[in-house]
Formats: C-alpha cells, sequence, structure tokens
C-alpha cells in the first residue's frame, strides 16, 4: 500500500452531514479558570477536533460536527470536567458513507 492510497480521518469526516439543534448543545465543559489535564487532553483526543483554547486559556467545545464517538465522555465525564449526553432526536451527526 502506497502512502497515496490512505484516506485521512479528515477526508472521511468531511462526508458526514450535522444538524445542529441550536441552544441544546449535547456537550458541555464544566466552567474553570485553569483547565485540568483531562480538559487539555480533549484537544488532542476529539477526532472532530470541536475542543479548543480560548483566549483566557479555558477549554471550551462547539458540538457542530461532532461525531458521537464518546472518546471526551471516557476521559473528562468520570472527572465532572463535561457533561455528555446524546443529541435530540433527529439532531447531530448524520453519517454518509459516500
Ligand atoms: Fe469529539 Fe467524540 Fe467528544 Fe464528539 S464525542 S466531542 S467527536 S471526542
Amino acid at each position: 500500500m502506497n502512502v497515496e492510497s490512505l484516506v485521512r480521518v479528515e477526508d472521511k469526516l468531511y462526508y458526514n452531514r450535522y444538524l445542529v439543534d441550536i441552544g441544546h448543545p449535547h456537550v458541555k465543559v464544566r466552567a474553570h479558570t485553569t483547565p485540568s489535564p483531562q480538559l487539555l487532553a480533549l484537544l488532542k483526543a476529539c477526532p472532530a477536533r470541536c475542543y479548543e483554547l480560548n483566549d483566557d486559556g479555558q477549554v471550551e467545545i462547539t458540538v457542530d460536527g461532532c461525531i458521537e464517538c464518546g472518546t471526551c465522555r471516557v476521559i473528562a465525564e468520570p472527572t465532572g470536567d463535561i457533561e455528555w449526553s446524546h443529541p435530540r432526536g433527529g439532531y447531530g451527526v448524520q453519517f454518509k458513507f459516500g
């Protein structure tokens, strides 16, 4: 297999669509001043890159594009750093395999 035939994660994510549920994010980050190690880990662990550092050094999430993989749930929900639930019916990611 040559390198040119490999498919990047970003290329696969491009085919997904996301129906935004305005005002009802299904993942929330706990208010904090200094991010915990778990929150900082999410900056690299989320395959959809939903987590970012804001100008004040706090971790924020934009759920648009979340593929509901559960990675952040495993890392940061047990420590109380995030609240995670499934999107309401009809909202969230719509997978396409084209
Ligand atoms: Fe990112 Fe997965 Fe968490 Fe969604 S469930 S925010 S894609 S790590």
